[in-house]
């Protein structure tokens, strides 16, 4: 689902109005570290997160993943494992952020917003990073 490859649903969909919620729990083998990708870490609890993705006819979507926090035993790294199917940080996901770009090529930056269901600061925030991410 919307490329949460290495991501187990748990539990049915939660509907709620307009929106739909699933929960995510990640495969063993997304447990590394986010940093040097080694599988050997030891687990220090885990962070929960929303994080929006792409809207389903008129549906908005929700991925409520619970992200655990790693220590790794190879590199000394702390911190929430790669999600693989979003940034670290972000609220939404890779594809969410990709159709906000598209939509803002084709329309216009409050049209974007009010489509993915987004202020204009999120639509803005997703521009800027991608910005920062060709200059690299
Ligand atoms: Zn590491």
């Amino acid at each position: 689902m919307q490329g949460t490859v290495g991501w187990t649903q748990v539990g049915g969909a939660r509907f709620a109005k307009d929106e739909v919620h699933y929960r995510l729990v990640p495969q063993e083998k997304m447990i590394r570290c986010p940093c040097c990708h080694s599988p050997r870490v030891v687990k220090l609890g885990s962070e929960r997160r929303t994080i929006q993705g792409l809207p389903v006819g008129r549906k908005y979507v929700f991925l409520e993943v619970e992200a655990p926090m790693v220590q790794c035993l190879n590199c000394g790294s702390v911190g929430p494992i790669d999600l693989g199917f979003a940034e670290p940080g972000k609220g939404y996901t890779k594809s969410f952020a990709k159709d906000a770009i598209r939509l803002v090529q084709e329309t216009s930056i409050a049209f974007a917003a009010q489509m993915l269901k987004v202020s204009c600061h999120t639509i803005i925030g997703i521009l800027q990073s991608r910005l920062a991410k060709n200059k690299k």
